[in-house]
């Protein structure tokens, strides 16, 4: 995925979050505005949400498609009434040799409790991750989500350091939620959050120009709390102190 986002907070409309922003994912899927690997984002689209209304459900709905979000007429019509205080959305530009179906579309689905959703802005060579029968795809985004999961979720900045070794060209941003909590790793394509009154957006990009975004640096580990607090560490391994 070359551009994504993730809310967590008070309900929001899905158009809200995702079709309406001036400069928010439709937008970005024709005309992105801190894209450096690629030019459009017209291979698919994804959009994963957590619905607290069916407690007895509680595996995250998800709506994808290998078309261009701005050809999404049907989810246009409904996402104004589709609400979610957990979301992770994204658009697609397909890394060559990569699937084009919506199989491969982000977010990606599972998880020790089948409650995570995942999206990966980046590449990383498929050769250095174990095989794994459970990826949706065999796209490397697919592959590389089947990793971080089953390794599990509080160690992904341990995960994306072992890949980024094994790849040192892996580019390795990430977000993750689970309904609970956003996850999210900046590594090779940048990175925002906006807090508001009502929640947080973690995103590739701004989808619009309040002055309240801040930039995530590159090689941090990004983790939403369940109160709403933002916490942002480097993921570089300290070096040890000095004696
Ligand atoms: N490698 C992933 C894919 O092919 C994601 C690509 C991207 O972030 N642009 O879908």
């Amino acid at each position: 995925m070359c551009r994504h986002l993730a809310w967590l907070g008070e309900p929001r409309s899905l158009a809200d979050l995702v079709l309406a922003p001036e400069h928010g994912l439709l937008r970005q899927s024709y005309q992105p505005r801190r894209q450096s690997h690629g030019l459009v984002n017209a291979d698919g689209w994804g959009v994963g949400w957590h619905d607290p209304a069916h407690p007895d459900h509680p595996h995250p709905v998800r709506w994808r498609s290998a078309q261009p979000l701005w050809n999404a007429a049907a989810f246009a019509a409904v996402a104004p009434l589709l609400h979610a205080g957990s979301v992770v959305a994204a658009v697609r530009s397909a890394t060559v040799g990569m699937p084009p179906d919506e199989t491969a579309a982000a977010p990606f689905a599972g998880g020790p409790d089948g409650r995570w959703l995942v999206s990966h802005n980046g590449r990383v060579d498929r050769s250095v991750l174990p095989f794994r029968h459970d990826a949706e795809s065999v796209c490397d985004s697919a592959v590389l989500a089947a990793h971080v999961l089953a390794l599990g979720p509080d160690r992904l900045a341990a995960t994306v350091i072992e890949v980024a070794a094994a790849d040192p060209g892996a580019r390795l941003s990430l977000l993750l939620g689970d309904g609970e909590r956003v996850l999210a790793v900046s590594w090779g394509d940048p990175m925002a959050y906006l807090e508001r009154p009502d929640g947080v957006v973690v995103a590739s990009e701004p989808y619009d120009d309040d002055p309240r975004w801040v930039d995530v640096p590159d090689r941090h580990h990004l983790e939403v709390t369940p109160a709403g607090q933002v916490v942002v560490t480097p993921l570089d391994p300290a070096p040890p102190p000095t004696p």
